[in-house]
């Protein structure tokens, strides 16, 4: 049986990692792989996530299964960190979720049950587990235009006219705040014609919010899932404590679905169904160190101030890469850095370019030009916007 099987395309990030891992240069820069990483080059554990894990320790007294769509109070605790209120709890159905992946899994998951026929409106370019899950899970797929290379803003008119394609019932997949992996995102004026684009059609919004807290702070962040929450019959939003939390691999998400309070209690029986057939209970070790941190008045301001300084860390990153591209290239081409938003930018350079990068200037990013902000530095930022330059030649 298994000699039936044919080999699967490598996933070219971990490829990079390898790569990147295997290069013996002093001074490579791997900005590759999303995870922040601090000025000196860490992923930390949060003070916030050490002190409730610290807790957790001392006062867990049991490790028998919890509730199947999560513990309520984390489910609570993250509707309320997303939705602030911003619809009527009586419409709102949630289950706990390994990671972000695994709610965007669920939540199409549930959309293929509910209305097998409905196309799935992807962002060009989009994360590309969006696309292979999709594509895995058999969904009627259509991309709509999103990145206007040349400038690197959103292109907006091109994502207008394809959103006036979608059908009624389809779905529109959209990335809640810091684009993965172009960074430039809708402004609020353009996400309300996105949310009335949405609305005449008929559609569903699938939103994915995986970096709440990393563009422009917290609330700013979830300010578009509201508002399209607010203004939708039916929203579906699949949410990830990986990089907010820094709990990677602890594998803490959510998906929440929101619809008719009179639908209510069928929604979260198909949410709890798809929990019990693809792996029963959630993992609880990270949700409950979300749920203490969130509940808790001092550990969730000390979590505020560090996710802030990591938020700020990157924006000055960006700042400073588009100031030192600026004077390498003498031209404004990378401004849209400064404007870019959450971890990553697309930088625009062919794969030739990049490729060049990685051979002479031991620069790893994807071959798409996407470039993790974080994985910068004050050192490595002059180093990057001279071998940008050095390619462009
Ligand atoms: N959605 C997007 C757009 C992402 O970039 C990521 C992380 N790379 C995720 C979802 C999910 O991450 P995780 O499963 O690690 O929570």
């Amino acid at each position: 049986m298994l000699t039936a099987l044919k080999p699967q395309p490598a996933d070219k990030i971990l490829q990079l990692i390898q790569m990147f891992r295997e290069d013996p240069r002093d001074g490579k820069i791997d900005l590759g792989v999303g995870v922040y990483k601090d000025p000196t080059g860490l992923t930390p554990v949060m003070r916030a996530v050490k002190a409730a894990e610290k807790r957790l320790w001392e006062t867990e007294t049991t490790k028998t299964y919890t509730g199947l769509a999560g513990e309520p109070a984390y489910n609570a605790a993250m509707v309320e960190l997303i939705l602030a209120g911003a619809v009527a709890a009586d419409r709102v159905a949630s289950v706990a979720t390994p990671g972000g992946t695994g709610a965007v899994r669920q939540a199409l998951e549930l959309i293929r049950m509910a209305a097998p026929g409905a196309t799935v409106w992807i962002s060009n370019p989009t994360w590309p587990n969006h696309l292979t899950i999709v594509k895995y899970l058999g969904i009627p797929m259509q991309e709509y235009r999103y990145f206007d290379a040349a400038t690197g803003a959103v292109d907006f008119d091109g994502m207008m006219a394809d959103l006036a394609q979608v059908k009624a019932g389809d779905v529109v997949l959209l990335h809640g705040c810091c684009h993965n992996p172009t960074g430039a995102n809708p402004n609020p004026v353009q996400w309300l014609a996105i949310c009335e684009a949405i609305a005449k059609a008929g559609a569903v919004p699938l939103i994915d919010l995986a970096y709440q807290g990393f563009g422009d702070g917290l609330e700013m962040d979830a300010a578009a899932t509201r508002l399209l929450a607010s203004k939708l019959p039916e929203v579906l939003i699949a949410a990830s404590c990986s990089k907010n939390f820094g709990i990677y691999r602890e594998r803490t998400g959510i998906l929440i679905a929101i619809g008719e309070a009179s639908g209510r209690v069928v929604t979260q029986g198909n949410l709890n169904f798809l929990n019990r057939q693809n792996f029963s209970f959630p993992p609880d070790h990270g949700a409950r160190l979300v749920t203490m941190i969130l509940d808790d008045e001092a550990l969730c301001a000390d979590w505020k101030a560090e996710l802030e300084e990591v938020r700020l860390n990157m924006l000055t990153l960006r700042q400073l890469l588009a100031e030192a591209l600026r004077a390498e290239t003498g031209s404004d081409r990378f401004g849209f850095v400064a404007e870019h938003r959450g971890m990553f930018s697309r930088l625009g350079l062919t794969p030739e370019q990049v490729e060049k990068l990685r051979t002479d200037h031991a620069v790893y990013m994807v071959g798409d030009s996407r470039l993790n902000i974080a994985g910068l530095n004050r050192t490595t930022v002059p180093v990057l916007a001279r071998a940008v330059a050095d390619v462009l030649r």
